[in-house]
């Protein structure tokens, strides 16, 4: 019942919510179809990315369908045929990619390769186990963080890689490459204001999630995330025991879980707790606006005032803008 009144409420905030995030540019009357330039990324939001800096000059497709699990994914043969029309691979370095950047660009060794994860310092991967030593570090350079899509800050340097690759390949159009760079990053140092700002007065800044993929975010914006997932695998019933007095200790309420990974262990501990699974989806296309829905996720479930506080947003919203 919360749930379902919570996604209503998502839905109406987001509704109200005036599309600034969305603004299309006013750039010169596209190329026809065939003209485009084919560009492969990994995951959906990629695409996002891409499509906002080449927006009317790319058509972008991802190796990861929606739904699929990108550290496990492996491509169809049809996926690798498909990439010789490409012009360009923008790496991001998640799991999959690696096992098969070889087999990735043997399909196509004129495609142009960006990694887009240069200029990014990743982090090691998280586990609630590393700080009580249960668990060790997987060696520097070998277990690194692969979500460097989940920060704001980090998207601004993944754009700037984006338009430099584009303009390598389309120097023509920089002009419009750039002007759409520009705004996209305006719409990011927006969302990163608002998130900001959603999450400011929250108390609780702690939250349980099943796969660590926040934890760049988390680290954004000052939360600390307790991930239920152990290197890639469901715990075991101890570690499970433990996750649950955790929770417990720290009043946590809420359980995330995401929709490509398994949802059992985060309903288990929410039933524990006396409390609720909400799911949030790290891979969504729709990257800005999920991004702020995300954020607004966490402050309803971090901060004490629970869904009322929600209510009363979402009210003010329509007030505000039916006014
Ligand atoms: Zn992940």
């Amino acid at each position: 019942m919360v749930n379902r009144l919570y996604v209503v409420m998502v839905m109406l905030i987001c509704g109200m919510i005036p599309l600034v995030g969305c603004r299309q540019s006013s750039t010169p009357t596209p190329t026809s179809k065939s003209d485009k330039l084919q560009i492969m990324v990994s995951i959906p939001p990629q695409k996002y990315f891409v499509e906002r800096i080449g927006n009317g000059y790319v058509t972008v497709n991802v190796m990861v369908p929606p739904g699929a699990e990108p550290h496990t994914f492996e491509p169809k043969p049809e996926q690798l045929k498909a990439l010789s029309r490409a012009k360009a691979y923008m790496r991001i370095r998640i799991d999959f990619e690696e096992a098969w950047i070889d087999k990735i660009k043997a399909a196509n060794p004129k495609m142009l390769i960006v990694d887009t994860t240069q200029g990014i310092k990743r982090l090691p991967m998280p586990s609630s186990y590393q700080e009580v030593g249960e668990r060790l570090h997987a060696g520097e350079g070998e277990n690194l963080d692969p979500h460097i899509w989940l920060s704001p800050q980090l998207v601004k340097a993944q754009a700037h890689t984006i338009y430099a690759g584009l303009v390598k390949l389309d120097a023509k159009h920089q002009r419009a490459y750039q002007a759409n760079l520009e705004r996209f990053i305006a719409d990011i140092n927006e969302l990163d204001a608002d998130i900001r700002k959603n999450l400011q007065d929250v108390k609780n800044r702690k939250f349980i999630v099943f796969h660590p993929g926040w934890g760049y975010f988390a680290r954004d914006y000052g939360l600390e995330m307790i991930p239920i997932e152990v290197g890639g695998q469901e715990p075991s019933a101890a570690e499970l025991a433990t996750l649950i007095t955790k929770a417990k200790k720290q009043n946590i309420k809420v359980v995330f879980a995401e929709p490509q990974f398994s949802k059992q262990a985060a309903q288990t501990i929410a039933k524990e707790i006396g409390g609720e699974m909400l799911l949030i989806d790290p891979l969504s296309p729709d990257w800005l606006n999920n991004l702020r829905q995300v954020s607004h996720a966490f402050a309803r479930v971090l901060s004490q005032g629970g869904a009322f506080s929600l209510w009363a947003i979402a009210i003010l919203k329509l007030t505000l803008q039916t006014t």
